[in-house]
């Protein structure tokens, strides 16, 4: 028999025995989270001809990409981008400098670092510890994740080929622009007569249809299409009376931009039926934790190219509310960067199983588009030519802003919607015609009969 204090002095050496090689088993799981080596690389990514000769009316930057690998001390590798010029958040030179050398779990939450430093380290962390990225947000709640197609206004030509790929390619949602400077109403009949009435278009206004008064009309007319699957802020958030009207009026769901009005104003006033969630993980899970609460589904906005859809369905995958489909916008380039395509089937992906995001990057791809990081984002000369059937042509040129032509039209500065009126990018054709046109637009938008 053990006396009393020969047991204790026993149960404490094999206590303190199991917590000195629980220590040693931290230290050396420190030491293999370890980030040993950041590698930042530029990309510019070609768009397809059809989301090219649209996307260069405003949105040219967006074939500016930053890969990032993070090497772990154990030897495992994340991957993880930053669309340089539509994104929540760019890494910095700061940045990478802090993350070196820390324990990349340590890090992984903190959305600072911004989106493909984060995404990289999650990969890294998850490839180290065997299990998917999914595994390492939360619980999995959905075996399938939706996914949007998406593409940016244009013409109702352009947007029949678009749905068509779209569906070719296993989608069931189009997700796009509705603006002034085109002819809704002739670009969703045109889509009607070419698709099934299972195939979603879920347009976008951004504030364009100005206030309720205006938009229920065309709403209205509009939602007689099956095809109507959502539509996303018709007018500016910040009008709740507004909003509630155009819900009461209408019968096809709103989407808002989580964050205006504020989510509990949001919420206690119904002003909409889901919203658009965007940010590094640890925002996303917040807000997706109060639409899950509230009951609102959502579509998570992470865009860049297949590496970002690749995170996008892990989060997709724990969140009980991301059953909108999800707008991650790397059907626009010709390339996806991964070795192999996100499978989507009946409007679905799977969420990944294999550790890590589940897709390895393409080095071909990234060798084949690698490109000195610009200083600022590139500004090319654009003029933008809307024509009216009674004759007018509205001249619109790049400011240096991002949203240029959005912007006219928030203010109300540009005719509102009308029928037959379609938009182009005019080419530099070098001529004296052009760049008189240009100089004067750039000053300001105007328009000619
Ligand atoms: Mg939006």
């Amino acid at each position: 028999m053990w006396s009393r204090r020969e047991f204790l002095g026993t149960a404490f050496a094999g206590w303190t025995t199991m917590a000195s090689l629980r220590s040693a088993e931290r230290a050396k799981s420190n030491r293999q989270l370890a980030i040993a080596h950041i590698e930042r690389t530029t990309v510019r990514v070609p768009y397809r001809p059809i989301p090219e000769r649209n996307m260069d009316r405003e949105l040219p930057h967006w074939r500016y990409s930053e890969i990032v690998e993070v090497k772990l001390k154990s030897g495992h590798v994340g991957l993880g981008e930053t669309l340089l010029y539509y994104t929540w958040g760019v890494p910095s030179a700061a940045d990478v400098k802090r993350a070196l050398g820390e324990n990349a779990a340590r890090l992984m939450w903190d959305d600072s670092l911004g989106a493909g430093l984060q995404m990289a380290l999650f990969d890294a962390v998850a490839k180290w510890a065997e299990v998917p990225v999914h595994a390492l947000l939360g619980k999995k709640v959905h075996n399938r994740t939706p996914l949007s197609w998406w593409n940016i206004e244009t013409s109702p030509e352009d947007m029949v080929a678009e749905c068509k790929e779209a569906q070719r390619r296993g989608y069931t949602a189009y997700k796009t622009k509705g603006r002034p400077w085109f002819d809704i109403w002739a670009q969703i009949d045109a889509v009607a007569k070419a698709m099934p009435k299972s195939f979603k278009l879920d347009i976008d206004f951004n504030d364009t249809l100005l206030d309720a008064q205006r938009a229920i009309p065309i709403l209205r007319e509009l939602e007689k299409y099956p095809h109507i699957g959502i539509w996303e802020t018709p007018i500016f958030q910040r009008d709740i009376k507004g909003n509630q009207e155009i819900r009461r009026q209408t019968r096809v769901p709103i989407a808002m931009h989580y964050g205006t009005p504020d989510p509990l104003t949001a919420i206690k006033e119904d002003v909409c039926d889901g919203f658009v969630i965007t940010g590094g993980a640890s925002r996303v899970m917040a807000q997706a934790h109060v639409a899950a609460m509230a009951d609102k589904p959502f579509w998570l906005q992470l865009v860049g190219t297949g590496i970002t859809a690749a995170f996008s369905l892990h989060l997709g995958g724990v969140l009980s509310h991301a059953t909108w489909p999800a707008v991650n916008c790397h059907q626009l380039f010709t390339h996806n960067m991964l070795t192999e395509e996100i499978a989507v089937q009946n409007g679905y992906a799977k969420v990944p199983d294999r550790p890590g995001l589940g897709y390895d990057l393409d080095r071909d791809a990234l060798d084949r588009f690698r490109v000195p990081k610009p200083k600022q984002r590139p500004e090319p000369a654009r003029l933008i030519e809307t024509v009216w059937p009674d004759g007018r042509k509205m001249y619109v040129a790049n400011t240096g802003r991002v949203n240029f032509h959005l912007d006219l039209a928030r203010k109300g500065k540009i005719p509102f919607f009308e029928r037959g009126v379609t938009t182009r990018l005019v080419p530099d054709d070098g001529s004296k015609r052009w760049r008189q046109l240009y100089e004067k637009a750039r000053q300001q938008a105007f328009i000619t009969k």
